[in-house]
């Protein structure tokens, strides 16, 4: 069961419908978005049926829910959610462009990448400071300079960023630095630290695990949220598929499909699905056409030199191609660029 609380509820009104449900044996989880607060109930039949809070003061609704993820199903919800990240929102009436390198490699490297992707119009900007790598000779990353390098970056170009987690013992470390803590494909049912980035207070973005099926994706994503927090972005990255020439699938079916089952915004990532730059564009296109709530794409100044993905990062007329299509058709489909909104 989820009770929706009004808009005008206060603390005290959160409070007393928690102790109610608490008081009659069930368990309470509150989730605070931007226009609403959600309590979600967790309780046997019995301890459901003896509830009785329609009539408390800041109740606004109760539902039962069916979907097996209950904080994020679209099922009580008649507007899908906007995610603001460091003032820039995600979320089904504008388009956001999510751009940097795949690893924080320097501090050139990384603001010659910012300045690359603020130029091609992003708004917000990636880069990980700790890698997820297959091989554990290659490159992990800078870890803690990484992050401070991405807070100088942030410092003077004004790009918030997103930035990945591997660890539930950096998750404070992370939080403190990043405006989106990013979960990673290979973590996404790493459910201790999906329970860890859920307390952070920080929007956090789930990663689409390799072979994840779209409840499975979801339910990561509830790991969050019963932790408190809504302010969830999901990225479709490519699946694990038959086909070695690219080195992920696209699901491009998954965008519409998270919008039918879930209010949560979603964005593509079309880098880490091709693994290679001239299906980045394409691929950002269809994803795109199909409704994403933004892109986020791998930008290198020197892609032949880059320790991580160079082979999918974007430079020179790639950039420029798909600036060009992110400027002209997520407008076509009735959506604004997502620029930074105070408050
Ligand atoms: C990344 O975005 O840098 C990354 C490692 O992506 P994924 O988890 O999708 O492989
Ligand atoms: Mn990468």
């Amino acid at each position: 069961m989820v009770i929706v609380m009004a808009a005008a509820a206060t603390q005290a009104d959160i409070e007393a419908v928690t102790s109610h449900i608490e008081v009659h044996g069930g368990q309470a989880f509150v989730s605070r978005g931007i226009t609403r607060t959600i309590i979600g109930v967790v309780g046997t039949e019995a301890v459901l049926e003896t509830l009785d809070v329609a009539g408390m003061t800041g109740v606004l609704d109760t539902k039962r829910i069916t979907a097996a993820y209950k904080l994020v199903a679209a099922e009580n919800h008649t507007k899908r959610s906007t995610v603001r990240v460091g003032g820039v929102p995600i979320g089904p009436d504008t388009f956001t462009f999510i751009a940097g390198p795949c690893a924080v490699e320097s501090p050139d490297q990384a603001m010659e990448s910012a300045l690359m992707a603020k130029r091609a119009g992003a708004t917000l900007l990636r880069g990980g400071a700790y890698k997820p790598r297959s091989s554990p000779y290659a490159f992990q990353g800078l870890a803690g300079a990484g992050l401070k390098i991405l807070a100088e970056v942030r410092q003077e170009t004004g790009l918030p960023f997103v930035t990945e987690v591997l660890d539930v013992n950096d998750v404070d470390l992370v939080a403190e630095y990043a405006d989106m803590l990013q979960i990673g494909t290979r973590n996404m049912q790493n459910f201790g630290l999906l329970q860890a980035v859920g307390s952070v207070g920080k929007p956090i973005m789930i990663k689409r695990g390799l072979s994840a099926t779209y409840e499975e994706w979801l339910m990561a994503a509830e790991y969050v949220a019963q932790r408190g927090n809504l302010d969830i972005v999901l990225c479709e990255r490519g699946i694990r598929s038959f086909e070695p020439t690219i080195r992920n699938l696209l699901d491009v079916s998954a965008v519409p499909m998270m919008q039918l089952l879930s209010h949560l915004p979603i964005i593509v990532d079309p880098s880490h699905s091709a693994g290679r730059r001239d299906l980045v564009v394409p691929l950002a296109r269809a994803g795109i056409a199909a409704g994403a709530d933004g892109v986020m794409v791998d930008v290198h100044p020197h892609p032949e030199q880059a320790l991580v993905d160079g082979a999918q990062a974007l430079h020179g007329a790639s950039l420029d191609e798909l600036a060009d299509i992110v400027m002209t058709l997520p407008a076509l489909l009735g959506r604004t660029s997502a620029a930074y909104q105070a408050g």
